[in-house]
This record gives C-alpha cells, structure tokens and sequence, in this order.
C-alpha cells in the first residue's frame, strides 16, 4: 500500500510525439505543486493507445523533461506494462454489474449510447467492447480553482467504454486504476480533462478508490483558438531558460530574477519556492459540466 501521508502528484504524457509547450505546462504545474509542499512527483507514461505511439517520443520526452531540470521521483512507469490491474478493476466491474460487455459498433452508436447491452447482448451480437453502467445522480467533484463542479452522466456522457473493441483498455479506467495503485493524492492537468474528471470519480466510486485532489491548468490554445496538440501542429520545445519564462508565465508565477541568467535549475528552485497555485487563471467551464448550486 502507498503511503498516503506524502503528498504525490504525477505527470501522465502518452508518448505520441515530443514534448511540446502545452506538456510542458502541464509537466510544469503538476511538479511545482507537488515539490513546492514537499512532495513527490512521479512520471507515467500513457501508453496504451498503441496506434497513436510514436517510436522515440518517450525519450524524446524524457530527455526533455530532465533537460529543464524536471527530475521525477522513482522509476517511470508505462501503462503497457500494467494491464493486468487494469484486467482485475474491469473483473471487479463486471462481477458488481457496473460494467458490460457491449456488442456495438462505433458506427451502432451515434451520440449518446443508448444502453442497448445493458440487459445483455443482443441476438447474434458478440462482446465488443466493456462498458461502465452511469445512473442519473449527478457526479461532483472539487477542482481547486474551479471550485465544485458537477456532471449528469447519464446525460452528457452515456455508459462509456472501459475496454475498447480493438482491445485496449480505456484511458478513463487506467488512469483511475494507475492514480490509486501509485498512491497519487493530487492530480494537476490541463482543463481539457475537466470533462473527464466525473467519469473518472465515477470510476473511483464502483471501484471504492479514494479521489485525489484536482486542479486544472490553463490550456495552451493555438492562434485559432485550439488545445495546442499534436494534432494542431505543435512545436517541440527547446529546454532554454525563456521557454521555461513562458510556462512559468502562464501558469502566473513570478519571473525567475534574472541573476539567476539562463540557469534552468536555479529557475526551477526558484519556481518552486515561490509556487502558489492561486495565481493560475480558469478557462472557461466546459457546457458539459455545472458549478455545484451554493
Ligand atoms: N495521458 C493524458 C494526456 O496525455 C493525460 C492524462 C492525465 O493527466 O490524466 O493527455
């Protein structure tokens, strides 16, 4: 069992490319709140999603990280190599009739899914896909900036896939799995997985895994007003000290003074001393989600 008196938070990349500046931000933000109280920073490599890897990013990323002086805490830990907890959860679902096998297709399913397995397969139909029974109580959480903000699954998201047809297992499952398994207490991320978070409570519920703390950082946005990604063409990021500036500018944390020049260790320290997570601004709340009525 983790210790669960030391304040662990964790940095989570899926290696489909190099860092680029909206991971930095991310890797950034979760490290400075978890160093900046003493606690442990652990890194995990997203991996499951084996058509979207990318030979080399995994270093690429890595060597990155340690270049801006980002050093984690014990070994990295990849998700390939973790299914079999992902196997047990989804067994633990199953036998407690919170998860289903499903037999439809993406092209079955347009929008919300109907819940047509949920009695079981239908006729003809073979296992597909695992997916996770919702109900129509509204699932809450507290993010620290956004304050508690509450999902109806039911209504905004359907029974969701746990284990997809094509064989591997649900990002919303492994993270659950993996947070609790590690003994991760604070989970800091990019506000684009805001609207993942009641899934992911959810799941930590029908599994009776604790929920640990949440704070969503600011995203990163193209000219077009896009989540930088990949996919909109993001840049790797050079690990010099006005890149470092940037993302610390970001999250809105001091600058580093500049006699500390372009040390990126001493900004770092720096950073870390003078973190304070109040300064960081909200997006918007995704329409998905409602703040909690007060
Ligand atoms: N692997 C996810 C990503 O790269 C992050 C997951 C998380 O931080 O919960 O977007």
């Amino acid at each position: 069992m983790p210790d669960s008196s030391v304040i662990r938070g964790r940095f989570a990349p899926s290696p489909t490319g190099p860092l680029h500046f909206g991971s930095l931000v991310a890797a950034l933000g979760s490290f400075l709140s978890a160093k900046s109280r003493g606690g442990q920073w652990l890194l995990r490599v997203e991996d499951l999603d084996t058509p979207r890897n990318v030979p080399g990013a995994e270093e690429s990323l890595l060597a990155c990280l340690e270049s801006f002086g980002l050093s984690w805490d014990g070994p990295v830990t990849r998700q390939s190599e973790r299914i079999p907890l992902y196997q047990a959860a989804l067994e633990r679902l199953l036998a407690a009739g919170q998860a289903y096998p499903c037999g439809c297709s993406r092209q079955d399913v347009a929008g919300l899914y109907p819940g047509t397995c949920r009695k079981g397969l239908p006729k003809g139909r073979e296992t597909r896909s695992f997916r996770f029974k919702v109900n129509n109580l509204p699932i809450c959480f507290k993010d620290e900036l956004y304050g508690t903000l509450c999902q109806d699954l039911e209504r905004q998201v359907g029974d969701f896939v746990v284990r997809r047809a094509d064989g591997p297992f649900a990002y919303q499952l492994a993270v659950v799995v993996d947070d609790a398994a590690q003994g991760v207490t604070e989970v800091v991320r990019g506000a684009d997985l805001l609207d993942s978070t009641p899934r992911q409570v959810a799941l930590q519920a029908a599994l009776g895994l604790p929920t640990p703390r949440y704070l969503h950082l600011p995203l990163v946005r193209t000219r077009e007003g896009e989540k930088l990604s990949k996919q909109t063409g993001a840049a790797a990021v050079t690990p010099d000290a006005a890149t470092l500036r940037a993302a610390l500018a970001h999250l809105g944390q001091p600058a580093p003074p500049e006699r500390l020049g372009n040390n990126l260790k001493l900004m770092i320290e720096y950073a870390t001393e003078y973190f304070d997570y109040k300064r960081i601004k909200t997006d918007e709340i995704p329409a998905t989600l409602a703040p909690a009525a007060v």
